[in-house]
């Protein structure tokens, strides 16, 4: 994600620990979200890039999901599709995506593509990751290694050797997922950029609302 510089990953607000940026583990609690009512969010520092588990865990994540139910509906125009047990779909007027948010925090952000090839209550996800893994040296030079040799590197592999597997809030939607070689792969002793490819966990009640609020 944006905010993962060369001075390291991220690290959780909740838990101290690295953030990978994984799509369904990971999020990013944006504060131009906020109102000017929030700023016991800002002074306790809740803010940044985190675990989605560590969001669940704490007493933040009915405040963050009523910020980004304002911020879809009122700011971006999205409309809301489905609503049903603590859970909102709000579709983009413009583009064939959709947002669910569920009332304790949890949320994803999914296109109608990416849906239509869901195994079960997993949806596929490909893009650009960043790694600046100064403080992994062993870690990065095997990525460095794989990616450099043509092979792909198990995401869980990463996962387990930062520490983060209980951080997880589904290791089914790892348990495939892989780092490949990418045409602006960057692969050094210190820093990774790699296509990942894995997939994200939807709950099922989530799951059903998204189709439910397609367009037919
Ligand atoms: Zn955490």
């Amino acid at each position: 994600m944006s905010s993962a510089t060369d001075r390291g990953l991220p690290r959780c607000p909740f838990c101290g620990l690295e953030v990978l940026g994984l799509n369904g583990q990971d999020g990013l609690l944006d504060t131009y979200v906020l109102t000017g009512d929030d700023r016991e969010v800002l002074e306790q520092g809740i803010f940044g890039e985190c675990h989605v588990r560590c969001l669940l865990d704490s007493r933040w994540g009915s405040l963050w999901a009523s910020r980004w139910l304002g911020n879809f509906s009122a700011v971006r125009g999205w409309l809301v599709a489905a609503e049903a047990d603590g859970l909102a779909v709000l579709r983009n007027p413009r583009l064939p995506e959709a947002v669910v948010i569920r009332d304790d925090g949890w949320m994803t952000l999914v296109g109608d593509h990416a849906l239509a090839r869901r195994d079960g209550d997993l949806v596929p996800v490909r893009h650009e990751i960043n790694l600046p893994l100064h403080d992994h040296p062993e870690v990065a030079r095997a990525i460095s290694t794989d990616l450099a040799a043509g092979r792909s590197h198990p995401i869980m592999d990463l996962v387990d050797a930062l520490r983060l597997g209980d951080r997880l809030l589904s290791r089914q939607a790892l348990a495939a997922g892989a780092l490949r070689p990418s045409d602006i792969a960057v692969a050094r002793d210190d820093h990774v950029t790699a296509t990942a490819e894995y997939s994200k966990w939807i709950p099922g009640e989530a799951m059903r609302l998204l189709l439910s609020a397609r367009p037919t």
